[in-house]
């Protein structure tokens, strides 16, 4: 299969055999399917041949960002045209649509730090009588727990006091890593431009979040410019800050989708043999407990790609919004997905956006969560199955 000598797939990979592998020359060959296969034997070993996805309602709070990262599509500055801050009213409508059609989990994300940047936005805030936009956050959750929906919230960088806070309406919170290597933020790269993308900042989050015993979702971004071996180190510094503290309940793997009027406009997509190289590289590193997932709206055809890379989840779905991050690549029809994992003999289900294991242990879900959460999940048990 021509493994890089002394080499070995057993999982999870040491950080010598996972940086060996990024580097060798044979990674998009033979090698490359021997990972995938590996990835696919430790998936079903720890998951069977079941797949899962959060049937979920997507609430963009707010569009404007400080930042200005060369592939988004989705950030304004006030004045812009497409600027957007969600008023009650249409969180409100959105909730109660989205419980209707049977969603689990109420995703809230939005532009980084716009308060800090805009004092247009902070005059937004003031008219609704929200102190900041994590209070308003707050408030948002309340809403969604009480229309049966689990809130999870992904609002960039965070202070410990604000996820403290978060904390009491979320039962997780999300950000993704993105990639660990400082040269992304160089000039000509594409966060340079973006304060809150530096790493060293991310990591010190989600490690807070570990010591604030959140359950937590990050990720690594494929395309962007990373190397296959930055891949492999952001995989490793987010296996480092779970074995910390046990957090880390998924991580996704997205891919890069080039959208007209950004500057990364015309840059080149990867390709779906890297998308699904990282999927399977990331199921050898990361612990057995950790869900893997990868967005299926952004790998239209790859569904069975996916699952032959290792992937055991499609994150969350929506039947209510369309994915306001990449807009023009919609989330697929649920039946759809169930019927491309039917034929590549898996069975795709609902889940909530926490994972059971949480629920229970100590210190991770605020306890005047548990009840609601407990209500969510028997509803997406499948009737008479276990409890
Ligand atoms: S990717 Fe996120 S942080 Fe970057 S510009 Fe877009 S909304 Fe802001």
């Amino acid at each position: 299969m021509g493994l890089p000598p002394g080499v070995s797939l057993s999982a999870p990979l040491a950080e010598a055999d996972a940086l060996a592998i990024a580097d060798d020359d044979l990674a998009g060959g033979d090698l490359a399917g021997a990972v995938r296969a590996a990835a696919c034997s430790v998936r079903d070993a720890l998951f069977g041949r079941v797949v899962t996805y959060s049937p979920k309602v997507f609430l963009p709070l707010t569009n404007l960002c400080r930042n200005h990262c060369e592939y988004c599509s989705f950030r304004r500055s006030p004045g812009d045209a497409g600027e957007w801050t969600m008023t009650p009213a249409e969180i409100e409508a959105q909730l109660v649509v989205a419980r209707e059609l049977g969603c689990a989990e109420a995703l809230f994300c939005l532009g980084d730090k716009p308060e800090k940047a805009f004092s247009a936005y902070r005059h937004t805030l003031a008219t609704l009588g929200q102190a900041s936009t994590v209070e308003y956050l707050h408030w948002a959750g309340s809403k969604a727990l009480a229309h049966g929906l689990l809130p999870h919230t992904n609002a960039g960088l965070l202070s410990d006091a604000d996820m403290i806070r978060l904390k009491e309406v979320n039962v997780s919170l999300g950000l993704m890593l993105e990639c660990a290597s400082p040269r992304l933020c160089e000039p000509g790269m594409p966060h340079h431009r973006a304060p809150d993308k530096r790493p060293d900042k991310r990591l010190a989050m989600i490690e807070a979040a570990g010591r604030l015993r959140i359950p937590f979702t990050t990720g690594i971004l494929v395309g962007i410019g990373e190397t296959r071996r930055e891949r492999v180190e952001s995989l490793l510094a987010i296996r480092s800050a779970h074995r910390r503290h046990a957090h880390v309940q998924e991580v996704i793997v997205q891919n890069f989708r080039a959208v007209p009027g950004v500057p990364m406009s015309h840059a080149p997509e990867p390709t779906d043999d890297e998308v699904t190289w990282a999927v399977a590289m990331a199921r050898l590193i990361l612990d057995g407990d950790v869900s893997l997932q990868a967005p299926p709206n952004l790998n239209p055809s790859s569904a069975e790609a996916l699952l032959a890379s290792g992937l055991n989840d499609f994150g969350g779905i929506s039947p209510v919004t369309p994915d306001y991050i990449n807009p023009r690549h919609p989330w697929p029809h649920i039946d759809a997905l169930g019927d491309a994992c039917s034929r590549a003999g898996f069975e795709l289900r609902p889940r909530a956006p926490i994972y059971d294991r949480y629920v229970e242990r100590p210190g991770f879900l605020d306890p005047r969560l548990v009840a609601p959460t407990r209500d969510v999940m028997d509803r997406l048990r499948p009737s008479g199955g276990p409890s």
